[in-house]
């Protein structure tokens, strides 16, 4: 009885003005009954899509945030004024920031609790880099990831937040782990949490598959007992591709 979510993650993609073109084409079709529909756009393009998004259902997310309110802190936007906005999910921990701007686990759980702390509903990343594939230790990886964002959070926060398990050798390479490699992970994954709380508070959470997702494979993740959703990059940046993938799921 989760409800699926599908997450486009833009990435540094996107204007204003071509943020504004996507949803005009987008609305009233990316959405679906049943199914969660989430974009998370660069932080210049949330004011326009906040807006353009009113009165539809579908969500905005921002990319990051940082764990401050506020503060001398140059360059960054906290969740205080992600909140402001109207923003209601942020991507956290995505392997990008962990690779080019040294998000740390400690940071990534900083990240989570502020995100909590204004209402915000965290996306958070894990995933293996394809030495861990290789060398056996993916689960392990995920498990000292997922392990180090909860902490702190209350059962009732746990419960909410949504889990993005990205291999990062699937990621923007066209090669997809298999939806059955996927459920693997995405089934232990769930255990980790269920060890941390408890079999129902796992219950609830959605854990989103990411990595090479598109409109002709996201029904086959769908499909798998553990896996709730997809967060998707470069399949997310067209209309008419974003729409397939919400309404293939
Ligand atoms: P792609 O869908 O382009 O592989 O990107 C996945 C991703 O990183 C989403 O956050």
């Amino acid at each position: 009885s989760r409800t699926p979510i599908i997450a486009g993650n833009w990435k540094m993609f996107k204007t204003v003005s071509e943020a504004t073109a996507f949803f005009a084409e987008v609305k009233g079709k990316a959405e679906v009954a049943g199914v969660e529909s989430v974009i998370c756009a660069p932080f210049t393009a949330l004011p326009a899509l906040v807006e353009a998004a009113k009165g539809t259902t579908i969500a905005i997310g921002a990319q990051n945030v940082h764990f401050e309110d506020n503060g001398a802190y140059t360059g960054e936007v906290s969740g205080l004024m992600l909140k402001d906005l109207g923003v209601k999910y942020v991507i956290i921990g995505h392997s990008e920031r962990r690779a080019y701007f040294a998000e740390s686990d400690e940071i990534v759980n900083k990240k989570t609790v502020a995100a909590f702390k204004h209402g915000l509903t965290p996306i958070v990343c894990v995933g293996e880099k394809l030495e861990e594939r290789e060398s056996g230790a993916t689960k392990e990886v995920c498990k000292v990831q997922t392990e180090a964002a909860f902490q702190g959070l209350s059962a009732e926060q746990a419960a909410e937040v949504v889990v993005a398990y990205e291999p990062i050798w699937a990621i923007g390479t066209g090669k997809s782990s298999t939806s059955d490699d996927a459920q693997d992970v995405i089934g232990y994954i769930r255990g980790v949490i269920a060890g941390l709380y408890d079999e129902a508070v796992a219950a609830k959470v959605r854990i989103q598959y990411g990595g090479s997702v598109k409109p002709n494979n996201v029904s086959e993740y769908l499909g798998q007992a553990d896996i709730d959703g997809a967060l998707v990059g470069g399949a997310s940046l067209e209309p008419a591709s974003y729409i397939a993938l919400i309404e293939g799921a």
